[in-house]
């Protein structure tokens, strides 16, 4: 139906188990990486970020898309120098999931990236990104979305992942 730069659009005729046949549209994306940057065990790095989508400023933790043929670890270390202008010294997959499955394939890969040193050299950001980022306590992030302040589900997920690694994570 659509070939976009990120996804594509499919509609499918389907027959399901129960016989019946219907018309499915679905998106195929390449999946994508969300990072979890921590500057130290107890804080945590997030930007806030215009979403056309929802036309809203929003804080969330870093992500972005695969590119083609690019490792999902390679894709998160882009996304962190990027984003948050830093290059991590160890980065570590914390799990992956599936954010919209009743439409879309996309598949999320989490990664935590710690040991963290300014770039110093300049990156190329995307043309409709506007970003500020910030240091957090986690503290501050889990009132944050508690307070409902956090609208954003893989900054939920990914700083749920923290937690339960403890603050020494
Ligand atoms: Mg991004």
């Amino acid at each position: 139906v659509y070939e976009g730069r990120i996804f594509r659009i499919e509609r499918d005729r389907v027959r399901l188990s129960n016989g019946r046949v219907v018309d499915l549209e679905i998106v195929r994306h390449r999946g994508s990486v969300v990072v979890i940057p921590q500057p130290s065990p107890r804080e945590v790095i997030l930007i806030r970020q215009y979403r056309y989508a929802i036309d809203r400023w929003i804080w969330e933790l870093p992500a972005g898309s695969i590119d083609a043929g690019e490792v999902p670890r390679a894709a998160a270390r882009r996304e962190c120098e990027e984003e948050i202008g830093r290059t991590a010294g160890r980065i570590t997959r914390l799990g992956a999931w599936y954010p919209t499955p009743g439409f879309c394939d996309e598949r999320m890969i989490f990664y935590r990236c710690a040991d963290l040193k300014p770039l110093t050299r300049e990156v190329a950001r995307d043309l409709d990104e506007q970003i500020e980022p910030r240091v957090f306590t986690l503290a501050a992030v889990r009132s944050m979305i508690a307070r409902g302040t956090i609208i954003d589900m893989k900054t939920v997920v990914g700083v749920g992942l923290i937690s339960r690694r403890g603050a020494a994570g």
